[in-house]
């Protein structure tokens, strides 16, 4: 396998065309994206008070977690089903859609009440801004910086700093493509939800309801829970094997989204 610096990822004696700017120059938008995606794809855990995520980002993060455990049945259940997805992703929807024209309206606001001309610092502000998605942005690259453990333990509020200059590429540039952020948080907990459903515990998919889907009844655990458990239980070295190689590939698949629309060249 090798990654080259024009775009192409070659495995073994096929290649496929993949965009991976995060490694070699690092496109903001990339980058930003594929940690987006990788902080969304622990989203859905976050209905576990005393897991990981939950205690990644004290004390905000326990609160969110002892509030969203309430709202969604427990653990592996709302978060979990057909409508947490779309929740998570009608919320990054809104988020994009969410832009202020403070700029933009500035200037407006000079031209129509005085000489036509605003003032240098007006000149120099962005158009708009995205303040929702930036601060969604923020806290999912948080969680994600910091239980991926990019970082040593010494630095490990760095997190923090990586997030909101992240986050404030977001929110005053964000790449310019009307599904990026709903692409990036919409595959992260797709992945996270399959990722859970081919373990033993399984997870309630249809929550709230307690519909049985069309299949044998060992593909369910007690009533609601559906499960299809190639991979053992949660945290099995077989897990850990499987969808390591998952999760990258659903990296590297955002990443091939993003540079495909901000106009690098697949070969
Ligand atoms: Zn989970």
């Amino acid at each position: 396998m090798a990654l080259t610096g024009d775009y192409t990822l070659e495995l073994a004696d096929f290649s496929v065309p993949i965009g991976f700017g995060v490694l070699p120059v690092g496109d903001a938008g990339v980058v930003t994206g594929a940690l987006i995606c990788a902080g969304a794809a622990l989203l859905p855990d976050i209905d576990h008070p005393s897991g990981t995520v939950a205690r990644s980002l004290p004390p905000f993060s326990g609160w969110l977690s002892r509030i969203v455990a309430r709202l969604s049945g427990g653990h592996r259940r709302g978060t979990h089903s057909v409508i947490g997805l779309l929740v998570f992703t009608l919320l990054a929807w809104l988020s994009q859609n969410a832009a202020l024209p403070v700029g933009d309206g500035l200037r407006r606001l000079a031209q129509s009440s005085g000489d036509g001309s605003a003032p240098n610092v007006v000149e120099a502000l962005p158009g708009q801004v995205w303040p929702l998605a930036a601060v969604l942005s923020v806290l999912l690259i948080a969680f994600a910086v910091k239980v991926l453990a990019f970082l040593p333990d010494r630095i490990s509020h760095a997190n923090w700093l990586v997030a909101i200059c992240l986050g404030v590429v977001v929110a005053i540039k964000p790449p310019d493509h009307p599904w990026w952020f709903v692409i990036a948080v919409a595959l992260g907990c797709a992945v996270h939800m399959l990722g859970d459903m081919v373990t033993t515990q399984g997870i309630h998919l249809l929550w709230p309801l307690r519909t049985r889907l069309p299949v044998p009844s060992t593909f369910y655990r007690g009533k609601s829970f559906v499960r299809f458990p190639v991979l053992g239980k949660a945290g099995s070295g077989m897990e850990l094997a499987v969808l390591t190689p998952i999760s990258l590939y659903a990296v590297v698949g955002l990443a091939c989204a993003l540079a495909a629309w901000s106009g690098v060249t697949l070969s």
